[in-house]
């Protein structure tokens, strides 16, 4: 566990860039501080591993303060990843990875084995070992850059934001690798992201700052979105936060019609205004009005039990017509989310 207790950092210039900061970063858990460009994100994360000191206060590592630890030591426990990976750029990839065990005093052999182990581990095909940084795209150096930070296998890992530079569908797939991984290694991690979404992903708990480094909020992601604890939460959440907040509630409560899909040979008539038509295997095909039964239009699925009201709602969005095709595991389908039935599920969710 991290501790900040009364943290504070002035900078020579008289910048408060962290101002009492007490908080908690549970063991085994990520912690994302999130907030505006210059709150103090950075300079709180570098605490930790004193590449900043604190002014006043202490950061507590397991209960030892950090200020008490020599900086050599206190970084071989802590994986550092920045937004452009920070890659030694004459050295190839493996070399790259195994930094860390070399200052450890590994023999050439095991670190390099150890690095093509986390190569594979952060989804990287290993012909690229023997590559140099500039010849990985942007994403694939975020990759390498997590490896080399989790190569001594520290306990905790400091993220800055780490997927920062990389395109928004090369950002998701890291995220979701780091999802992943974390999974397997229960790392204690600090993760600073200025993307509310970001945090709101990785999270288990989030800590939004306002500049000048005070917390606004500490929270886990479902609360912060329910609950803002004041108009700059709020602010910060943005105007779409009913939305993301539909990401945490199951669709057990959506009303299902099973009347409207119809087989493949369907030819009407029907007083409904959209059918869904779908083949023998209740795979859907696509939505049809039916005046016009062989126009098939685009349609959304969202599986029935697993995904989320937030899926759902999007699957609807799809759709001309609307309506969400609820489908099993198989893909299947079991029903129809009618926009009524999204209507009432939002108004109830609005409540809760
Ligand atoms: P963030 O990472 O949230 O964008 P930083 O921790 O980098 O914020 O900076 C917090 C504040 O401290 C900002 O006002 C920034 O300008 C200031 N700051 C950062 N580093 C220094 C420094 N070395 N000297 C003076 N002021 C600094
Ligand atoms: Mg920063």
């Amino acid at each position: 566990m991290i501790t900040f207790d009364s943290v504070t950092k002035r900078y020579a210039d008289g910048t408060v860039a962290v101002d009492g900061l007490s908080l908690e970063a549970p063991t085994g858990e990520i912690t994302v501080f999130v907030g505006p460009s210059g709150c103090g994100k950075t300079t709180s994360l570098r605490m930790i591993n004193r590449m900043i000191d604190a002014t006043e206060g202490k950061i507590l590592l397991d209960g030892t303060p950090v200020q008490g630890i020599d900086p050599p030591t206190l970084r071989r426990s802590i994986g550092y990843v920045i937004q452009q990976a920070g890659l030694f750029p004459h050295r190839k990839i493996v070399d790259n990875v195994a930094t860390v065990p070399y200052l450890l005093g590994w023999d050439k052999k095991k670190a390099r084995a150890r690095a093509m182990e986390l190569l594979e581990r952060v989804g990287l095909d290993l012909k690229l070992a023997e590559r140099y940084p500039f010849q990985l795209s942007g994403g694939q150096q975020q990759r390498v850059g997590v490896a080399r930070a989790l190569a001594a296998d520290p306990p905790v890992l400091l993220m800055d934001e780490p997927f920062s530079a990389v395109d928004p569908i090369v950002r998701t797939s890291l995220q979701e690798e780091l999802l992943r991984l974390q999974a397997e290694l229960n790392k204690t991690i600090v993760f600073v992201t200025h993307d509310i979404d970001e945090a709101i992903k990785l999270g288990d708990q989030v800590a939004v700052l306002r500049v000048g480094g005070r917390l606004a909020q500490l929270a886990a992601p479902k609360t912060l979105l329910s609950q803002p604890a004041d108009e700059f939460v709020r602010e910060f959440l943005g105007h779409d936060r009913g939305i993301r907040r539909l990401s945490f509630i199951s669709d057990g409560g959506l009303r299902l019609r099973t009347d409207l899909a119809v087989p493949e040979d369907f030819t009407g008539p029907s007083d409904e205004p959209w059918l869904l038509v779908v083949d023998g295997a209740r795979k859907p095909l696509g939505w049809i009005s039916p005046d016009r039964p062989s126009e098939r239009l685009p349609y959304g699925t969202y599986v029935k039990g697993r995904d989320s009201l937030r899926t759902a709602l999007d699957a609807a969005l799809l759709s001309p017509s609307g309506c969400a095709a609820a489908v099993d595991e198989s893909g299947a389908v079991v029903g129809v989310a009618t926009r009524e039935a999204l209507d009432e599920a939002l108004a109830v969710a609005a409540d809760g």
